[in-house]
């Protein structure tokens, strides 16, 4: 049986060229190694899981590397390449600042500058999550970091850039990395699918990508998570990344902003009530549900569409129910759901804190295009046999709301007539 390699491992970027979605760093790196004009110390910030520790290695391979290619790429096949892949190269020393913080760590590495590098012409310090060191270990660093030898250079990694001193910040050269977006994220699995030969459906990869929000190596772990799912031969399907990666489907919200404009707050609550059964956790339910309202929101101006952060086969959907939706209403439940989120953890009994919300927000008095409420998606169970003690009479309405026009009025009226009229004789 062969070894299992993880996929952020096995497919993990090995020059500039093939990091995904941040081409202003590599550019900029590359640039700069042509150039000869090297800074000391770099800082390197952004999201978890989206290449900085992967661009590190590669900016520490591709300036030691003895035949750097002619797009100024690392070979990966002289020595010093192949001695960095195999994590035993000399010249490169990796620190985990999130478990290593103390100012002992810091001396060490500190001590290790002193030495000019064995092969190759650079000594390389790459510190992850540089955030995490203590503040004796921050200034113990600082000396180092203000006249460094001309052999070394710092790389430095971190997800939350204001914990860190102003002091380092002004002598590294800072690169803010980018958020993966979802189609590079879908991009990537598709082709690793492909050369693992693994049979997938397009929706399940981009399912795996929405919820990785923008981080790569999130969506590596979830594909391969669904891979031993499926079993040898299996095909990644939508249905299974939804049941094993805990995804509560679009539909359910769409349903449930259905049921707010209907003000049918019984269906709001058996939703709620079917999330929970489904075995989500309800703060979990309130989070997605904002998240869901914001991207209706964002759908109401041009200028605001490209916020829109969903897949480009949902895009119409919601382009459909932003129309039935006012801006004050998605304001105002926003708000609400919001203020449901933040007192979520606090509150005794949480299932009725959110039942709450729903019923604010399932509640008539909130405006409607028109005044004139929009029928709600029908809920697959419990449909037809609802008790609508709760909700007030709703006419039917069309499906998307239209302005009629006045010959359209004209005809709408006489046929109601006749109908009326045929009624009345039927009874007669
Ligand atoms: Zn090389």
């Amino acid at each position: 049986m062969s070894q299992f390699v993880v996929s952020a491992r096995k497919y993990r970027p090995t020059t500039f060229k093939d990091v995904i979605s941040q081409p202003h760093i590599t550019t900029t790196l590359k640039n700069a190694i042509a150039s000869g004009q090297l800074a000391h110390a770099f800082l390197f910030c952004g999201p978890r899981g989206v290449g900085k520790t992967t661009c590190a290695r590669i900016l520490a391979k591709a300036i030691n590397c003895l035949q750097v290619t002619e797009a100024v790429e690392p070979c990966n096949q002289c020595t010093n390449c192949i001695s960095l892949s195999n994590n035993s190269s000399m010249n490169v020393y990796e620190l985990d600042a999130a478990s290593n913080n103390s100012v002992e760590d810091i001396r060490d590495l500190v001590g290790q500058v002193r030495y000019a590098p064995q092969l190759g012409k650079y000594k390389i310090y790459i510190i992850d999550e540089v955030h995490m060191l203590s503040n004796a270990a921050f200034n113990a660093f600082l000396k180092t970091l203000e006249e460094p030898p001309s052999y070394a250079l710092f790389i430095l990694a971190t997800t939350e850039r204001h914990k860190i001193l102003p002091t380092i910040l002004s002598r590294c050269q800072i690169f803010n990395f980018n958020r993966i977006k979802i189609e590079d994220i879908v991009t990537q699995l598709q082709t690793i699918a492909t050369q693992e030969a693994i049979p997938y459906e397009a929706s399940a990869l981009q399912l795996i990508a929405q919820k990785a929000e923008g981080a790569m190596r999130d969506a590596l772990s979830m594909f391969d998570l669904m891979v031993t799912a499926v079993g040898a031969g299996g095909t990644i399907t939508y249905a299974h990344a939804r049941d094993h990666l805990q995804i509560l489907d679009d539909d359910y919200y769409f349903k449930c902003t259905a049921a707010f404009l209907q003000g049918d707050i019984p269906a709001a609550l058996s939703l709620y009530d079917a999330v929970l059964r489904a075995g989500f956790h309800g703060h979990h339910f309130v989070a997605g549900l904002g998240e869901h309202l914001r991207n209706l929101l964002v759908c109401k101006d041009s200028a605001t569409l490209p916020l829109l952060e969903v897949t480009d086969n949902m895009r119409p959907r919601y382009a459909e129910y932003a129309a039935k939706c006012t801006v004050p209403f998605l304001v105002k439940a926003l708000t609400r759901l919001n203020q449901c989120d933040m007192g979520y953890k606090a509150s005794q009994h949480q299932r009725l804190h959110v039942e709450l919300a729903l019923i604010e927000l399932a509640t008539n008095h909130l405006p409607v295009p028109e005044n004139r409420p929009v029928p709600a998606e029908p809920l697959s169970k419990s449909d037809g046999q609802k008790d609508h003690s709760l909700t007030k009479p709703i006419p039917k309405g069309p499906e998307t709301i239209t302005i009629p026009t006045l010959a359209s009025l004209k005809s709408t009226l006489a046929t109601k007539e006749t109908s009326n009229d045929a009624d009345v004789k039927k009874k007669k």
